[in-house]
């Protein structure tokens, strides 16, 4: 029997999620990856794939919602995919940039967390956390990711414990939707840490190099000219600090080395939103998440570009991947620019 609670059966992200996989039933392939419990209700982890079925065309995954507290992540990529569906009534050069290019939607990782009203899953542990590897070097104190217990915040998990189901999803959906690609892009939506919007990709568990910097460099390079006055610091997470279990480490060391498997993570920086009502330093959710109304639109307004941006550059990969001495080229700027002297 399920446990007497007056808590509602569903919130408003997995509601939304739910009508734009209705409006989309015909449109989008729609799996659940994995089912979560949480005190008698069962929520989906839910895909929905569009586009090019070609196992060797470029792809693009959006994900959020891995922090259960984050609504604003799981609102952007929900928004993205409705206003998707309602292009593609009018949108030639959608469609047609459809027929070479796949998308995949997991807006809400962590359903039960979401529900909840926790940043971990049900389990109670962190699910950015949960991979096995561990940092080369200090992380912050708890943040980084602890093994003390659950009751704490950032909890990996047991040591040697297989991982949770939702992270365990992801990183199939990963392996089996992006990184078995010639060429894929993972952007994952968070918010909460900074003044500003990062843009962060790995490693967040050593300050060495990923083996795709040229690649990272490019992308950065493109975007800055496409939208000059973006905002964004795009960094490597380990500029910021070090964390046990990142599950993008995870993903990007995981995939096969013939492919170029670039995840990249979206934080919001929420210190301003709070600097501007401090009053929302008093909710949980107001830490994590615009609360006003004309905020909560202005976020989800400025962001949508780079969502579009990214879809793009995976759309015209060929165009762009630097290859032979370009590629050393870009390579060397980009260790200059990221890791040169006078930087860090
Ligand atoms: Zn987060």
């Amino acid at each position: 029997m399920a446990p007497l609670s007056f808590l509602p059966d569903s919130f408003a992200e997995y509601d939304e999620l739910k009508a734009i996989l209705d409006i989309g039933s015909a449109t989008f392939e729609i799996r659940s990856a994995c089912d979560v419990k949480v005190e008698g209700r069962i929520f989906s982890m839910y895909t929905a794939s569009i586009g090019s079925t070609d196992p060797l065309a470029p792809a693009i995954g959006f994900f959020g919602g891995i922090h259960g507290l984050e609504r604003i992540g799981s609102q952007l990529v929900l928004d993205y995919m409705r206003a998707l569906l309602g292009r593609l009534e009018w949108d030639e050069l959608l469609v047609r940039q459809l027929q070479s290019v796949r998308l995949i939607f997991v807006p809400i990782v962590n359903p039960g967390g979401m529900w909840a009203a926790t940043r971990a899953n049900p389990n109670g542990v962190d699910l950015m956390r949960n991979a096995p590897q561990d940092a080369d070097a200090h992380v912050p104190w708890l943040a980084g990711g602890q093994r003390i217990g659950a009751w704490l915040p950032w909890y990996r998990g047991r040591r040697g414990a297989p991982m949770e189901a939702e992270a365990v999803a992801l990183l199939h959906v990963v392996e089996n939707e992006l990184a078995s690609r010639p060429f894929s892009v993972a952007l994952d939506c968070h918010s909460g840490y900074g003044w500003g919007d990062s843009i962060w990709f790995p490693y967040a568990r050593t300050r060495g190099r990923m083996r795709h910097l040229a690649e990272m460099y490019a992308l950065k390079t493109m975007f800055e000219l496409a939208h000059p006055h973006h905002g964004y610091t795009f960094e490597p997470q380990s500029h910021q600090y070090l964390l046990h279990g990142d599950l993008w480490d995870c993903a990007y060391d995981r995939a096969p080395s013939d492919s170029t498997f670039l995840p990249v993570t979206l934080e919001l920086g929420s210190w301003l939103w709070i600097k501007k009502n401090p009053r929302q330093l008093f909710s949980r959710q107001g830490m994590f998440n615009p609360v006003k109304a004309h905020r909560t639109a202005r976020v989800l307004r400025r962001h949508a570009n780079l969502l579009d941006f990214l879809t793009r550059a995976a759309f015209s990969s060929q165009r762009w991947l630097p290859q032979g001495s370009r590629r050393d080229l870009l390579q060397e700027r980009a260790i200059d620019h990221w890791y040169g002297n006078g930087t860090r």
